[in-house]
């Protein structure tokens, strides 16, 4: 269904946005301030939005553009992802193409006609396309009814997707005085936030910030031990046929992982950019096309996935910062249905990432910078509170407890760590006193449990007075207890093999001014955490409410869409998304009248799909 063409009939513009919701989205009410940012746009105005990933920002723009005269200009960085964009907008009867450089001429051509007839309702473009003049003089000739700026914060040159192109999008203004701009983004700080709205000229705009909680999201942060088999134990017992996204932070971990996983029995991709571009478009493809694909990715994936039904993000190395993490394990749960974000971080990637902060290229500040990020990682890693409420306050929001992280389904117990605090403290301070010496913590472990190994006879620390003096903790409880100090700023590591450091704060621990609190550390890290699991059909659709009889249903129907999908050659989710087959399973429907007013199904569906669906469900029972 690849076409470019609009639809024969020429949709009409609607008279209001909620007759556009209805029909076209098949939606009965708007999401949080979804209404007043279309009407803002309605009127003329500009607005800034920033909002999570899943929160309904296409909306905003889609429904302006379907209201007033003209066609929406859509600026957005992710040309792999416009052929779906525009696939999923035709599907729903919308006039949509784009314009971007996988096309030939031809294909172009048309759209450029079609633009200028007045037979689009959006435009895809690129935003190198948009800096040159001949797009300007182009865009010129037919009727704009808005500008919406998508991924906006790739205007920013601290932030990581920066863009270049981006820079020029100011001139929209200067030219277009009159047509409406929204800029949208997901990246929630303060600092982006500015840098938006001053870099494009948004300083009349309306400002909206929503709430970036993701209550469907269950935030879960397990201690390292061995990374891919606690992944593998994670996806096997809660994800086993679920589509889901693993991040790390190498390619080589990428590959590996891949591998490891692919061996053991699931459908996983690796996903990287050292990765031939072919092989690379085929993974992300498959991941989005079929079900239960999981690809394995280094950061370089997925921005703009808007695939609605990822079911996990798993992190098996510690993120370089709280607002990347946010970022990606925003990208499980679109649909607003039960997803789990779930991250394993240990001591050794504390040490890799200071390491990798200290050899970064860059000055002193933006060493400084980096290292902050970490901390406020490492803050959320090691809390004791409710981990949505300590990432929502990292992003200027309040809220209470959640009852959905797991430091709120098992709350961890905290325990007086000042003595073994102390114990270490001072074993550091007396090697410090060695010149030139590097001993990481693996070496200061062994002193404090007093084991003889050939580097402590060598160095004669079996004669230190803080030799075995911590023989009442495990290994693996000092090995926390490094990991709490590091994240408490007491101490830092340094240099190559990190050596561990004392900071201003540690003098008050020694001098029995400050009292330390730790987190009980389990001994077996894989605990299940989980309060109640979910089987069979329901569980997959994240739907704990169908029966057995309707998860059966579920399933015939998913059956049925993936078959359609194929036969399109569009993501199954541009048919039906999940939880419109959960209402279906629900509705048993059996006519096109009860159908009607299910959630995602509008006209263009109903017209489409309506019968097939009561097919299903006949077949079915
Ligand atoms: P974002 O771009 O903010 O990440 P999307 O625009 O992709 O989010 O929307 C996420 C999902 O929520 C999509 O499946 C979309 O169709 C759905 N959605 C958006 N607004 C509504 C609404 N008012 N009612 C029901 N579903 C909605
Ligand atoms: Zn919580």
């Amino acid at each position: 269904m690849h076409s470019q063409a609009p639809r024969q009939q020429a949709s009409a513009k609607f008279a209001t946005a909620a007759e556009a919701l209805h029909t076209v989205f098949g939606y009965d009410s708007f999401r949080g301030e979804q209404a007043q940012i279309i009407d803002q746009l309605i009127g003329g105005g500009d607005a800034v939005v920033l909002m999570p990933t899943g929160g309904g920002k296409s909306l905003c723009y889609q429904i302006p553009s379907l209201v007033r005269e003209g066609t929406g200009i859509v600026v957005s960085p992710l040309i792999a992802l416009m052929q779906d964009q525009v696939d999923a907008l035709t599907a729903v009867g919308v006039r949509a193409a784009f314009l971007n450089s996988s096309q030939d001429a031809a294909t172009r051509n048309q759209v450029e006609r079609d633009y200028v007839a007045g037979a689009l309702d959006l435009l895809y473009v690129a935003p190198e396309r948009l800096s040159s003049e001949s797009t300007k003089q182009f865009l010129a000739r037919g009727t704009i009814a808005l500008f919406a700026i998508d991924e906006a914060h790739c205007v920013s040159q601290w932030g990581h997707d920066f863009r270049p192109d981006y820079l020029a999008l100011s001139e929209l203004a200067d030219r277009w005085p009159d047509v409406p701009r929204i800029a949208l983004t997901a990246t929630a700080t303060d600092a982006t936030h500015k840098e938006i709205t001053s870099r494009l000229q948004l300083e009349k705009a309306k400002h909206f910030v929503a709430s970036f909680d993701r209550p469907n999201i269950q935030y879960r942060i397990v201690n390292k031990a061995e990374p891919r088999k606690q992944l593998l134990s994670f996806i096997k017992t809660e994800h086993p046929d679920d589509a889901g996204i693993v991040y790390a932070l190498s390619r080589k971990s990428v590959e590996a992982t891949a591998e490891f996983l692919q061996a053991s029995g699931l459908n996983a991709l690796p996903y990287h950019a050292g990765l031939d571009a072919n092989v690379r478009a085929r993974n992300q493809a498959r991941f989005l096309r079929e079900d239960g694909v999981i690809i394995v990715a280094t950061i370089a994936f997925g921005m703009g996935i808007d695939k609605p039904d990822v079911r996990f993000v798993a992190h098996i190395d510690l993120p370089k910062s709280v607002e990347g993490y946010y970022q990606e394990t925003g990208r499980a749960g679109r649909d607003g249905l039960p997803s789990a974000a779930w991250l394993t971080y240990g001591l050794q990637d504390v040490v890799q990432q200071r390491r990798m902060i200290d050899e970064s290229p860059g000055d002193l500040a933006h060493r400084r910078k980096l290292s902050a990020h970490l901390d406020a990682m490492l803050a959320l890693c090691e809390t004791v509170d409710c981990r949505r409420v300590n990432l929502l306050r990292y992003f200027g929001q309040s809220s209470a407890p959640c009852g959905n992280c797991d430091t709120c389904l098992t709350p961890p117990e905290a325990w007086d760590g000042t003595v073994p605090a102390q114990k270490l403290l001072s074993t550091i301070v007396r090697l410090h006193r060695e010149r030139n010496q590097r001993f990481g913590a693996g070496h200061l472990v062994d002193i404090l449990r007093g084991k003889t190994t050939p580097r402590v006879t060598q160095h004669g620390h079996d004669q230190l007075a803080t030799w075995s003096i911590g023989a009442d903790l495990s290994d693996h409880q000092w090995r926390g207890v490094v990991r709490q100090l590091l994240a408490q700023g007491l101490i830092v590591t340094q240099g190559e093999y990190g050596t561990l450091a004392l900071t201003d704060a540690a003098a008050e621990v020694l001098a029995g001014r400050r009292s330390v609190d730790l987190r009980h550390e389990p001994e077996r890290p894989e605990r299940a955490e989980r309060p109640a699991r979910r089987t069979g059909a329901a569980k997959k659709a994240g739907a704990a409410d169908l029966s057995p009889a309707q998860g059966e249903l579920f399933e015939a129907l998913r059956a049925w869409r993936s078959a359609e999908a194929r036969e399109q050659g569009v993501p199954a989710y541009i048919v039906f998304g999940d939880a419109t087959l959960v209402a279906v399973a629900a509705a048993k429907p059996a006519s096109l009248a009860d159908l009607d007013g299910i959630s995602g199904i509008g006209a263009k569906k109903l017209d489409s799909y309506g019968e097939k669906l009561l097919a299903v469900v006949a077949d079915a029972s």
